[in-house]
């Protein structure tokens, strides 16, 4: 059996006494009543910033959970690329378990939006853009518990839904000329996505930054397509059948993790 991980706040671990100690309350109850970890017991804590530690678990009370750190290393399990996806609201739980899937993936950024033909509006989603919706704080802990299954060295980030065009502009903005920013766009006569992908030199885009965008299920606007053009997106066609947007996503991110970074 593999041995049980968790994302702790860099606060949480001090590396001058190395202790860990455990004061999230959800956190503690897994490991004690879920999980039922007892004194002696061996995991790994991982800070989100590449750093691994195996503890050994000293102290475990209803409040506090303490461990000795025994081994310190670099963490790995995250990709060489940075892959950042904008992903369209969608009805019912699709959203949620198109996050799970594309963090097991190793996507690093995920941009929800709303768009021209979206069926979710972004209202219902954020009621107030000051105040961290539920939705923002579930969406994280989904992502944590998929990177911590997954054995990723890091927790990818999610931005509060935005517009669509502030998505497609917040990546033009932060964008370099070596990066490849590609809109997956249905029923037009663009390059297969693998086409694109595997005309880039191998090797080459270690570091690099690769954008996807995936419209909802109404799918993009011939404006949008448009104005992510002009904003310095490829567009890319993903094959004859037309996929459902979590679908597309995850086909979308599997091309881009097999070619050009797991290759
Ligand atoms: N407008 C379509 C329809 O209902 O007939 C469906 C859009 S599809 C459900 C949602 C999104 O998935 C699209 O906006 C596109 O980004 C992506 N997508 C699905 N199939 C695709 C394909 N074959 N090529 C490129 N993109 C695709």
């Amino acid at each position: 059996m593999s041995t049980q991980r968790f994302f702790l706040s860099p606060e949480s671990i001090d590396l001058a006494s190395g202790q860990v100690e455990v004061a999230e309350r959800s956190l503690i109850s897994q490991m004690r009543s879920v999980l039922r970890l007892k004194t002696g017991d061996q995991f790994v804590v991982l800070n989100g910033l590449g750093q691994l530690f195996t503890c050994i678990l000293e102290e475990i009370a209803p409040t506090r959970i303490r461990a000795r750190i025994v081994d310190a290393s670099q963490a790995s399990g995250d990709l060489p690329i940075v892959v950042t996806i904008a992903l369209p609201l969608l009805k019912g739980d699709r959203f949620d378990w198109a996050l799970q899937k594309l963090t097991e993936l190793g996507v690093a950024y995920v941009l929800p939006f709303v768009s021209d033909r979206s069926v979710v509006k972004l209202d219902a989603q954020t009621p107030n853009p000051n105040r961290p919706s539920s939705k923002l704080s579930r969406w994280q802990t989904i992502m944590k518990e998929a990177a911590e299954q997954s054995e990723r060295a890091s927790i990818p980030q999610i931005q509060q839904p935005a517009q669509f065009r502030t998505v497609l502009a917040s990546i033009a903005a932060s964008a370099k000329g070596t990066d490849l920013s590609l809109i997956c766009a249905e029923r037009r006569r663009t390059e297969r996505l693998s086409a694109v992908l595997t005309k880039e030199p191998a090797g080459n885009l270690v570091g690099r930054n690769v954008a996807l965008a995936v419209g909802p299920e109404g799918g993009f606007s011939p404006q949008e397509i448009e104005l992510a053009i002009e904003c310095g997106f490829q567009a890319v066609s993903l094959g004859p059948r037309i996929l459902r947007s979590e679908t597309a996503a995850i086909y979308a991110v599997s091309h881009v993790v097999a070619i050009l970074a797991d290759g």
